[in-house]
């Protein structure tokens, strides 16, 4: 049995865990360790069979409990070496394994692969989570624009959590200032609505049996909006699984991951 919690996502934290046969690996640690703690608990995800927090990038959205939460469980962290050069100062205790670009790390019944993203930190990835099994879980936000690594790592996932950080025409209309506007919409910012929507058509296949909507942005997208160009999009492309929106405080999961013969089809997105 293989399960994908969303502990939150958003620009105050993001946590997300993939559970298999009684192992789990964290990807992100973007709320304080007391916080994740909290939130595992309200979703019955036992922290004690984490083996590793694997990190995408340094900003405090994803890394903010990181350091504590490793000493705490006694597990690795793994980041790319340049978001690990920003990172060890505030974690020095922390045991730290590299994440290479082009390689995989295994971590008990999990591979981890990652790719780069455009995004204006160090070393930013997207990450693919591979059990034993054989069910394979991709995590891609804080993504300005889908280069091609990206698309190549979230061909062939069992279930995607993917970034729709804003509606077009809220973030155009919205208080902020154009300057900021413009590093939101660039190709170091963040997905909208409508690129995520873009970006699953293009990688959906029949074997993708779940989506989570993350990183919304508050002011600039309703989770309803999110879900409506996206869900048209995906129904358009045959897809057939389940559709979930993250939000920012309330933890999403346990969402069963199955191969694509043994999933029901789940219609009425
Ligand atoms: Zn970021
Ligand atoms: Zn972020």
């Amino acid at each position: 049995m293989t399960a994908l919690y969303v502990l939150g996502s958003g620009s105050r934290g993001n946590c997300c865990a993939v559970e298999h046969d009684g192992a789990a690996i964290l990807i992100d640690a973007g709320f304080s360790s007391r916080e994740i703690q909290r939130r595992a608990e309200t979703t019955g995800l036992n922290l004690g069979t984490v083996s590793a927090i694997v990190l995408t990038h340094e900003h405090g959205d994803h890394s903010r409990g990181a350091g504590r939460l490793a000493r705490r469980l006694g597990v690795p962290v793994l980041t790319a070496p340049g978001t690990w050069t920003r990172l060890e100062p505030r974690m020095p205790h922390a045991e730290h394994r590299p994440l290479g670009l082009c390689s995989r790390a295994e971590i008990g019944p999990f591979v981890v692969t990652a790719c780069p993203t455009s995004h204006d930190a160090a070393e930013p990835l997207a990450l693919a989570v591979e059990t034993d099994g054989g069910i394979k879980v991709g995590v891609a936000y804080d993504l300005g624009r889908p280069t091609a690594a990206v698309r190549y790592l979230l061909r062939d996932l069992s279930a995607i959590v993917l970034e729709a950080n804003h509606d077009d025409v809220l973030l155009r209309t919205s208080s902020y200032p154009p300057v900021v506007q413009r590093r939101i919409a660039g190709s170091s910012g963040h997905l909208s609505n409508r690129a995520a929507a873009e970006l699953l058509v293009e990688v959906h296949h029949p074997g993708l049996g779940v989506v989570v909507l993350a990183h919304l942005s508050r002011q600039c997208n309703t989770a309803g909006d999110a879900r409506a160009t996206v869900a048209s999009a995906l129904r358009r492309a045959g897809f057939g699984g389940t559709l979930h929106v993250a939000d920012q405080d309330e933890p999403l999961g346990p969402i069963p991951i199955k191969h694509a013969a043994g999933r029901q089809l789940q219609l009425g997105l």
